[in-house]
């Protein structure tokens, strides 16, 4: 399906196309810390049907335990994760972070990755009182 989507501030925006049924969760721990949050959702997207239409992202490239290197794609100006991906020559597939999208209530993870780094609490969120508003 055609996804669009923008950073916080505005300044990045892009058009893809994405396939609703590879969107994924990811708990590792490294997802966690680059969002001050329980996880990142994402979705692949080759990088041919990925258009960035304004901004410049800025890259930074994270190293694993593993010495597997990926950059992680951002907007300089307010910090929104736009995306991540491989780094070297090879077709890129970027992962695009589903809450920057515009469809993102369409676009349900179908899968979660990394659970053994999963916060504990992850699982017992409806349960947690809640507001409507802040
Ligand atoms: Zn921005
Ligand atoms: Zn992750």
């Amino acid at each position: 399906m055609k996804i669009d989507g923008s950073c916080h501030c505005g300044a990045i925006s892009y058009e893809a196309e994405a396939d609703p049924d590879l969107v994924g969760i990811c708990h590792c721990t490294d997802c966690q810390k680059f969002s001050g949050g329980a996880f990142r959702i994402g979705v692949p997207v080759s990088e041919e049907e990925f258009i960035l239409l304004s901004g410049k992202p800025k890259t930074y490239i994270k190293t694993a335990e593993s010495g597997r290197q990926r950059a992680q794609v951002f907007c300089s100006d307010c910090g929104t994760h736009i995306y991540s991906t491989s780094i070297g020559d090879e077709p890129k597939v970027l992962r695009i972070r589903t809450p920057t999208t515009n469809q993102c209530n369409q676009l349900p993870p179908k899968s979660q990755g990394w659970f053994r780094s999963a916060q504990t609490w992850v699982t017992g969120i409806p349960a947690i009182p809640s507001r409507q508003k802040h």
